[in-house]
């Protein structure tokens, strides 16, 4: 196969690389090939810059001080709220609020929206590949409420049976609460659709777009999404800060879940009322390197565009399930046509386990994960304990998916 230098839609991943120091590495005297970027990314220059900035000349606590360092970093916070809104999307600034991630994220919702709006017998529609994060939230919440949780049909490769999903509507349905791109098989969800089926039932849908956001151009206003759950770190933004978009009526409603500094107006010893949103859900401190530092982050990727990222990235997970499945005995989860799905590639090969797979292609410099990448329920739908999964982002290239698949023959045939 011949293999092009840079991509059809102009984005190349040679210059792209130059603004990522950590791709310079060795890893077990061998450069470094990272295909873990389901799990996190790595991070460019300027999102490190932006974080040195703000710790060595400006640091301070924001919204309370009257000082030029306190208004400066305030300033810069918000101007990352504003950024990331733009970036969705979102109608305002404030339906974005800052949390420590996904997980944090569809909890708040959970907790904030769902105590107050879920009751017994209630039901809440969910898919069998969900990360664990938009799930066990859902089953405390069940639990706590007396509702249930019901699983919409999808096939193998995670295609959801449409049909059958807008049966399942009825009296209690509440809410659905779905991956818009899921972490182990890559499939893209058809979110638009199954948002204008619930909202022909007057039911809210949360997207979980940890896997979609950093890869796809998002726009909340033409989903029409209700609640959405990312990650900064896995968007070239620092660990420790994510985002829930939700619509402002809807977070408006939700009862905050962190009580304390910055979420009040007023309060007394025995009572005391909320400020208005964003800081109504964002009680305490927050992470204010980290929030200027997914801005700087969200700033990087509309630099290189999306659509030409997104593009890229399809080339080579082209180019990467056309080779991995000349290996013998590979099994590809997964939808086989890539205009389906992301470039999160999960496989197992011949009876090789996952890890050991994972152990040989680390020696060879090669970072991918292998194990139930948090979906257990999906695991046991497949059959199988673990997956070894490649996952794909803008630096990527196409010589490291050569190595990833000469290492994964390699692992095969070193446990023939
Ligand atoms: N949802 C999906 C689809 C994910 O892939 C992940 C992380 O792997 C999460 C949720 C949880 O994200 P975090 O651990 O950043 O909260």
């Amino acid at each position: 196969m011949t293999v092009p230098t840079s991509t059809a839609a102009g984005l190349d991943p040679a210059q792209i690389r130059a603004d990522f120091p950590i791709l310079a590495e060795q890893v077990h005297e061998r450069p470094l090939v990272y295909l873990d970027n389901a799990a996190t990314s790595q991070k460019p220059r300027a999102v490190i810059d932006a974080l040195h900035t703000y710790y060595e000349t400006y640091n301070a606590n924001i919204h309370r001080g009257l000082h030029a360092l306190s208004e400066r970093a305030t300033a810069e916070y918000e101007a990352a709220r504003s950024h990331v809104a733009s970036f969705i999307n979102a109608a305002h600034p404030h339906e974005v609020i800052f949390t420590r991630g996904t997980t944090e994220a569809i909890n708040l919702v959970a907790r904030g929206w769902g105590d107050e709006n879920v009751s017994e017998g209630d039901e809440i529609l969910l898919t069998e590949m969900e990360h664990h994060s938009n799930l066990v939230p859902w089953q405390m919440l069940a639990r706590r409420r007396g509702a249930q949780l019901r699983y919409i049909p999808m096939d193998d490769e995670g295609r959801i049976d449409l049909e059958a999903y807008a049966r399942m509507f009825g009296p209690r349905t509440r809410l659905v609460a779905v991956t818009h791109m899921s972490n182990v098989l890559g499939t893209i969800t058809p979110a638009a659709q199954i948002v204008r089926i619930a909202h022909a039932h007057n039911v809210p849908v949360l997207l979980d777009a940890a896997q979609s956001i950093p890869h796809l151009p998002v726009d909340v206003q033409a989903l029409d999404a209700d609640f959405m759950a990312f990650s900064g770190h896995k968007m070239l933004g620092p660990t420790g800060i994510g985002v829930l978009y939700g619509r402002e009526s809807l977070l408006d409603a939700m009862e905050p879940l962190f009580g304390g500094g910055s979420m009040i107006r007023v309060v007394e010893l025995h009572q005391s009322s909320w400020t208005g949103l964003p800081d109504r859900l964002e009680g305490g401190t927050p992470n204010i390197a980290g929030a200027i530092g997914l801005g700087a982050a969200v700033n990087y990727l509309q630099t290189v565009g999306m659509p030409s990222l997104t593009d890229h990235e399809h080339e080579l997970t082209v180019y990467a399930l056309d080779l991995l499945s000349d290996i013998d005995g590979i099994r590809l989860f997964g939808p086989p046509d890539a205009h389906e799905r992301g470039g999160v590639i999960s496989f197992y090969v011949g009876d090789v386990h996952p890890h050991d797979v994972g152990t040989l292609l680390d020696a060879d410099g090669i970072a991918v994960r292998a194990g139930h990448h948090c979906a257990q329920p999906l695991m046991r739908k497949l059959g199988v304990p673990a997956t070894v999964r490649a996952s794909l982002y803008l630096y990527n290239t196409h010589a490291e998916v050569d190595c990833l698949a000469e290492g994964v023959a390699r692992a095969k045939a070193f446990f023939a």
